[in-house]
């Protein structure tokens, strides 16, 4: 048996059974990473230097405990002690003081924390190439990208270089990864997990979130990462369910809403196909079927990219050699914030940066953020107006299946419009699911998306694992 094959909710039953010990689940993964990782380059810090074991003792039913399991982790969340570089050379060296909040909980719940996931500079970018280590290589096909921001935390869950891994999401982060990977991606609603010690990218937009090899290890993972936190203000104290329980509520009844808007110009053909395909099985299942329309997603992604840009210019202002990673010395220290940022930040951050700037300036402030604001405020009433009549909405995750290296590099808009289905969700708050539905030419992962209203994470989980358990894509694994 190969147990960094098996999901998380499998191995524990199995160490539960007392069929396999802990060890021997840490080591499989180990060495798997030892096997595959030169190929892939799903990690920026392999953590090493530690105990292992950490759950022998543990024991106990208690729905938040991982008793061991191996968890990969987005390096723009800090780890005590353990390089925390957002994949930039301007944290070079930057071993955080303090563990992020989720890391903490996940401490807490015997997570056996592997290391940190390459991922695009700042999480700025859709396909992990903006990476200062150099790009991740898409495990079912390794010229291709993973996806990003997170296609290290993608990349590695598909290759059983971890079993479990958090994501950051701020437009697509997660889900668009966790689609060209053939994995499940959860991008929970804004506010639902703290974002304490989350290096800040968009902050009206970020959230960490799950991915996974099956829909309930996210809930798994979920139970273990949810809920309030005095150290993050925009951290909701909603209750946090068992996500466990939803699992298994049935879709019978179920009103599923399909958007005009999402199957446009653009769409691969084998995806549009994939995601009809998905909706077809989901409704001989009992859900009920209705077009809707969100006439404004198509001002999504220049929304978007006015409001990010904005919002990350100005958390990046922090970064000027003075208190974190690079510095480079210089006669004054004017000359020293230019030097250390010039030479610490890559091309598409300082686009990003420029871009932001300008967007905040005066003069052009009320043309660009502030209409961007209430544009953003149109595509969030859509939404509620849409979940009135309808549970959920199915799209497709991203238009098109994983892309060559270096196909869109040089061409930002292109990139920027891989996130055209992902970023309206960032942009109402919504919490949003990638799951496997599907190959394109029968080798590349093509992922639907299921997107619910705010604090709406259990119809998307019982709509998920009602599709995984009735379709077999979650179970292929690429061969490496
Ligand atoms: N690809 C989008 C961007 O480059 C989203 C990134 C993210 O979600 N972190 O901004």
């Amino acid at each position: 048996m190969k147990l960094y094959e098996l999901s998380a909710a499998r191995l524990i039953s199995l160490l539960e059974a007392g069929e396999i010990k802990v060890s021997e689940i840490q080591e499989s993964v180990q060495k798997r990473i030892d096997e595959v990782e030169n190929r892939v380059h799903a990690y920026a810090t392999l953590d090493r230097n530690k105990e292992t074991d950490p759950s022998e003792s543990a024991g106990g039913e208690s729905v938040l405990d991982l008793k061991g399991i191996p968890v990969a982790v987005k390096d723009n969340i800090c780890t005590k002690g353990v390089p925390t570089t957002c994949s930039s050379r301007i944290l070079e060296g930057f071993n955080p003081p303090y563990d992020a909040a989720v890391i903490s909980r996940l401490k807490k719940a015997n997570a056996f924390l592997l290391g940190k996931t390459n991922m695009d500079e700042f999480a700025f970018g859709s396909s992990c190439e903006t990476s200062c280590y150099g790009p991740t290589h898409n495990p079912w096909d390794l010229s291709r990208i993973p996806g990003g921001s997170s296609g290290g935390s993608a990349a590695a869950v598909a290759s059983g270089e971890a079993i479990l891994a958090l994501g950051s999401d701020t437009g697509g982060s997660i889900r668009q990864p966790a689609a060209m990977c053939g994995v499940v991606g959860l991008k929970p609603t804004y506010g639902r997990v703290s974002r304490y010690g989350l290096i800040a990218f968009a902050s009206s937009l970020d959230q960490i979130g799950t991915i996974t090899k099956t829909v309930e290890d996210s809930a798994l993972l979920m139970n273990v990462i949810a809920g309030g936190d005095e150290k993050d203000s925009t951290c909701s104290n909603e209750d946090i369910p068992d996500f466990t329980k939803s699992l298994e509520g049935g879709i019978k009844d179920l009103i599923i809403g399909v958007p005009d808007e999402y199957f446009v110009e653009g769409l691969d053909k084998e995806v549009e196909e994939a995601v009809n395909e998905a909706i077809k099985l989901l409704s001989g299942l009992g859900a009920r079927v209705e077009r809707v329309s969100l006439p404004h997603t198509k001002y999504a992604v220049s929304t978007y990219y006015l409001i990010a840009p904005a919002e990350a210019s100005s958390n990046l202002a922090r970064f000027d050699g003075v208190q974190y990673g690079l510095r480079r010395e210089a006669e004054d220290i004017t000359d020293m914030y230019k030097i250390t940022r010039a030479s610490g930040f890559g091309e598409e951050v300082i686009r990003r940066i420029i871009l932001g700037t300008y967007s905040l300036s005066s003069g052009y402030y009320e043309d660009y953020y502030l209409k961007a604001q209430k544009v953003r405020a149109v595509i969030a009433g859509e939404f509620k107006e849409a979940f009135k009549k309808v549970d959920c909405l199915i799209t497709p995750t991203s238009p098109t299946t994983a892309f060559k290296i270096g196909e869109k590099i040089e061409d930002p808009l292109k990139m920027y419009l891989s996130d055209v289905f992902t970023i309206p969700a960032n942009l109402a708050g919504l919490p949003a699911m990638s799951v496997p539905c599907g190959f394109c030419g029968n080798s590349l992962p093509i992922g639907m998306q299921i997107l619910a209203k705010p604090f709406g994470e259990e119809t998307i989980f019982k709509t998920a694992y009602a599709y995984q358990e009735n379709s077999q894509w979650h179970k292929r694994k690429p061969s490496l």
